[in-house]
């Protein structure tokens, strides 16, 4: 089982990068952000709960989010493994799901954290505003994302870095590059057991 965490600020590619991810190697993609969206599409109660949280670019109470994962990911005990997106988001939320994968015997793999400019970052969601509708890419809403994940999601680094889990990708380079980077360390991995811990950073 290859269980993997997309890591990083919003905007930073996560989405697109764990979606292909997760077809390479016929893994399921879990993004939490996108679970929730579609609770408010289907106009449910949970969806009416959350939407507040999401419309300001707040984390949504980590014991509503934990119900919910751990509801979707006992439906998938039997795929070749996950690919976590936009989860965890708090230590917490991190602990919980270490718990949770032990128990059934099946740890995080590779946690990959991307990198990228925090100017990239706020443009390439401005425009994914234009096209996607979605409610919180907007220019007040983006800056209260990017505090809050260097408030309480960035912690996660140190975690997972204790944990010796960490590979950092640079997300500077066209999706296909960076698809290529991140397929890199995954074959390493499947190979050796080990981690590259940078692909496509020359600093930092
Ligand atoms: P995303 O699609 O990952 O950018 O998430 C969009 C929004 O969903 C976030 O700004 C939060 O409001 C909410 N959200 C998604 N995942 C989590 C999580 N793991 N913990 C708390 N809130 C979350």
């Amino acid at each position: 089982m290859l269980n993997l965490i997309l890591f990083g600020p919003p905007g930073c590619g996560k989405g697109t990068q764990s979606a292909r991810i997760a077809n390479r190697y016929k893994l399921v993609h879990l993004s939490t952000g996108e679970l929730f969206r579609e609770e408010f599409r289907k106009g449910t109660q949970l969806g009416k709960d959350v939407i507040h949280f999401m419309k300001n670019g707040l984390l949504i109470p980590d014991p509503v989010v934990l119900k919910k994962l751990y509801r979707v990911a006992s439906q998938y005990a039997h795929v070749p493994g996950l690919v976590f997106d936009g989860f965890p988001r708090t230590l917490n939320q991190a602990v919980v799901l270490d718990k949770m994968l032990d128990k059934k015997g099946i740890p995080i793999s590779i946690v990959f954290c991307m990198v990228v400019d925090e100017e990239e970052l706020i443009n390439r969601m401005l425009n994914r505003g234009e096209d996607s509708g979605r409610l919180d890419d907007n220019e007040e809403i983006i800056h209260k994302r990017m505090d809050v994940y260097r408030n309480h999601t960035r912690l996660l680094k140190d975690y997972y870095g204790n944990q010796q889990k960490i590979s950092y990708i640079s997300g500077m380079a066209p999706v296909k590059v960076v698809s290529e980077r991140i397929a890199q360390v995954v074959e390493y991995f499947l190979k050796t057991k080990e981690i590259l811990t940078r692909a496509g950073l020359t600093h930092g």
